[in-house]
């Protein structure tokens, strides 16, 4: 028996990679032969430079594309998907990652915040999902994976929006993952527990504002605090639960909610 994860010759979105988890799993699934469009807001300098890098790190005939639908639009998000599939010819793998945080009290969350966070959070990946699936349909395969959270599971008192969002992610991935069953496609949620990107970076400032503690004592005492290893999940980690998915061997992981997380779920 020899086990496959080659994935050469397929085309991948992922949503918000030009920072952090998405850009993390863009580096993997480019080292694994497969072309990628890059998607997500930063300097425009920093975001072309970033792609040259991955463009010129990648192996023959792989391209590396950038598309700068912002994902409260839905106009936008269905042109980022089109673009994949005219540019690159077809869509083997959506990975729903965009994602924001806001930390604040629920009798204090300010109104646009809660809508901003359900659209890029929830409602994108439904968007992206939506026009994705008739190209993987015709293909015969597909993958999906979001990017939804421990949050998507459990919660934590100053983050409902995101808490709502990440649950509602994992109910649309069980809802869609029945749907496409039959199809050759699977569709199935990533949970990690906390990753040191510049999302979690600024939920340590914000979260000591909020407490009224110093930075060191929210790593300590509030984020890893939910983890029972006492460690941030490795983008290395990510990338090969990815891999894992997106894979033939994922063929029978589907509707799943997977957690990365250190133990943190399980308490
Ligand atoms: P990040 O801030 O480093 O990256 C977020 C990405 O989303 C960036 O590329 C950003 O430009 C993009 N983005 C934001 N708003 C956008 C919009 N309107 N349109 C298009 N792109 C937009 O954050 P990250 O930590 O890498 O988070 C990625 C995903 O992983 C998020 O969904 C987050 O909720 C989830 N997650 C993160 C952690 C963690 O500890 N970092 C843990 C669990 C889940």
């Amino acid at each position: 028996m020899a086990v496959d994860f080659r994935l050469d010759g397929q085309v991948a979105v992922i949503t918000g990679s030009t920072s952090g988890i998405g850009q993390g799993m863009a580096q993997a699934l480019v080292g694994q032969g497969v072309s990628v469009v890059l998607n997500g807001f930063g300097d425009a300098a920093k975001i072309e430079a970033d792609r040259a890098a991955m463009q010129a790190a990648a192996p023959t005939g792989v391209r590396v594309l950038y598309h700068a639908a912002d994902m409260t639009k839905p106009g936008q998000i269905a042109d980022l998907i089109g673009f994949a599939h005219r540019e690159l010819g077809r869509l083997d793998i959506l990975v729903n990652n965009a994602g924001i945080q806001h930390v604040a009290a629920v009798d204090e969350f300010p109104d646009e915040k809660w809508d901003q966070i359900i659209a890029i959070n929830l409602s994108s990946a439904f968007h992206a999902t939506k026009h994705a699936l008739p190209i993987m349909k015709a293909q015969g395969r597909g993958r999906i994976v979001n990017i939804a959270s421990a949050h998507g599971l459990v919660a934590s008192p100053f983050k409902s929006a995101y808490v709502a969002a990440k649950h509602g992610v994992v109910g649309f991935t069980k809802s869609t993952a029945l749907e496409v069953a039959r199809a050759g496609i699977t569709v199935n949620a990533i949970c990690p527990g906390y990753v040191k990107t510049p999302l979690v970076e600024m939920q340590i400032g914000d979260q000591a504002r909020t407490r009224g503690i110093s930075p060191e004592r929210v790593v300590e005492e509030v984020i890893l605090a939910a983890q029972p290893n006492k460690a941030f999940v490795e983008y290395d980690q990510l990338a090969g639960l990815l891999l894992y998915l997106v894979s033939d061997v994922g063929a029978s992981t589907t509707g799943a909610a997977l957690t990365i997380d250190g133990g943190w779920t399980a308490a």
